[in-house]
């Protein structure tokens, strides 16, 4: 029947029934109706509500294609990657060399990783951060063809000589906040990425250097930024850093590696968002080896990870949002692959399949990219989404196995497409 899909015009309205529909939001939809065409979604509706007769073909009065065996959700999300770095790369010396190229060859690398996202049903991400101007070229330009859009932040905003040189640029090259996030806005950023702390002493199981910026100095980056109307991200590790961050006003805490159990209150208070990226900390226990560690590390890791799926339950249960980014680029963390692994971990720590899913469509859509349009399954909204055989509800791993692409005019088969080369 697929093939049948792929013979069909999107000039005209197509109309699919399906097994099931997830919308990215809601409950499940059992043997749905779905009409697009290469513009837009026309129509979703379940069982018994058909499409009226005006967004079909006409005369039409028979689905196009009947797909009773598949399920139908909205092409992925990706809330945290990094699309200049190549992630999936192990080995210190490849890596430096990889990120040592000049800016026109790492954005040849991360348009081409763009166009090999789609086929994996990776349709968006928002970007981390890089210094090389990649992803505010993407953002702007998108490659030619069916392309995962990138949202950017430009370069993070870290301080001088502290964590974060290669995806950032200090503070210090500007006086005041407003002037530094200015620079950022107008260079074309589509949200603010600062760096409130540094990164994991795995060693000491700790975050031990002192954080970056004074709860005042946050406060001063959100409030300019809120006011030009973009989001603040913010790379947090550390219960003290992460304090800081939460007060500063941020809307969305990265990482969150020993977050308590009162911030997550008080983020639910605040109403500020949480992106656990379990994959960069899995990765350094899954090649533990490769990455060098000894005993000390690797029971440091295990035990920094297995606190981090008690927070995440802590999370749910308060009812704080959790959203799904990957870090993909960081180290062992390949594009695409990263974010079915970070999907697997957020399960196997404890997030219903269903909210995994919602949270990496609807979710990430609504609170990462302050637009709707994506992520969900819904009149209007652009026709990009996957069909799937297998049974993305039994367990997210399922998506990671064969699947068809719609985006816009393009069907894509995921079979065409390598996961192990990002
Ligand atoms: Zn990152």
């Amino acid at each position: 029947m697929i093939e049948t899909l792929k013979q069909l015009n999107p000039e005209q309205p197509i109309w699919l029934q399906v097994g099931q529909l997830l919308d990215g939001q809601s409950t499940p939809l059992k043997h749905a109706n779905l009409v697009y065409d290469q513009e837009q979604i026309l129509f979703v509706g379940a069982q018994d509500q058909t499409p009226p007769a005006e967004l079909l073909k006409p005369g039409q009065t028979e689905p196009d294609c009947i797909l009773e065996n598949y399920t139908v959700l909205p092409g992925l999300i990706d809330g945290h990657t990094h699309i200049f770095l190549e992630g999936a790369e192990l080995d210190f010396a490849k890596r430096k060399a990889y990120q040592s190229q000049d800016a026109v060859d790492l954005l040849a690398a991360s348009a081409e990783r763009c166009r090999k996202l789609v086929k994996h049903g990776i349709i968006a991400m928002r970007d981390g951060g890089d210094k090389d101007g990649v992803g505010l070229f993407l953002s702007r330009h998108r490659p030619s063809g069916a392309a995962a859009e990138v949202f950017t932040p430009g370069p993070g905003i870290n301080r001088i000589k502290r964590y974060g040189k290669f995806f950032c640029e200090p503070f210090e090259d500007f006086e005041t906040a407003e002037q530094v996030v200015d620079n950022r806005i107008q260079r074309g950023a589509d949200h603010i990425k600062i760096v409130p702390t540094g990164i994991i002493n795995f060693a000491k199981a700790a975050v031990v250097a002192k954080p970056q910026y004074t709860i005042e100095e946050v406060e001063a980056l959100t409030s300019v930024s809120h006011q030009r109307g973009k989001h603040v991200m913010a790379h947090a590790s550390g219960a003290l850093g992460i304090g800081i961050a939460i007060e500063g006003g941020v809307d969305t805490i990265e990482h969150g590696f020993f977050v308590s159990d009162e911030q997550l209150q008080r983020m639910l208070e605040l109403g500020t968002t949480w992106v656990p990226t379990f994959a960069p900390v899995q990765k350094q226990v899954d090649h533990a080896d490769a990455m060098g560690w000894g005993e000390l590390e690797r029971e440091n890791l295990q035990i920094i990870v297995d606190n981090h799926a008690k927070s995440l339950r802590k999370a749910l249960e308060l009812g704080v949002t959790v959203l799904v980014g990957s870090d993909a680029g960081s180290c062992g963390v390949g594009h695409a692959e990263g974010l079915f692994y970070e999907m697997e971990l957020l399960e196997q720590a404890g997030m219903p399949t269903l909210e995994v899913i919602n949270a990496c469509t609807g979710g990430n859509a609504k609170s990462l990219l302050d637009n709707p349009n994506y992520g969900r399954l819904a009149a209007g909204n652009k026709p990009r989404f996957i069909l799937t055989e297998h049974q993305p509800l039994k367990s997210v791993s399922e998506l990671r196995k064969n699947k068809t692409v719609v985006f816009d005019e393009h069907v894509f088969d995921s079979s065409e497409a390598n996961m192990a080369d990002f």
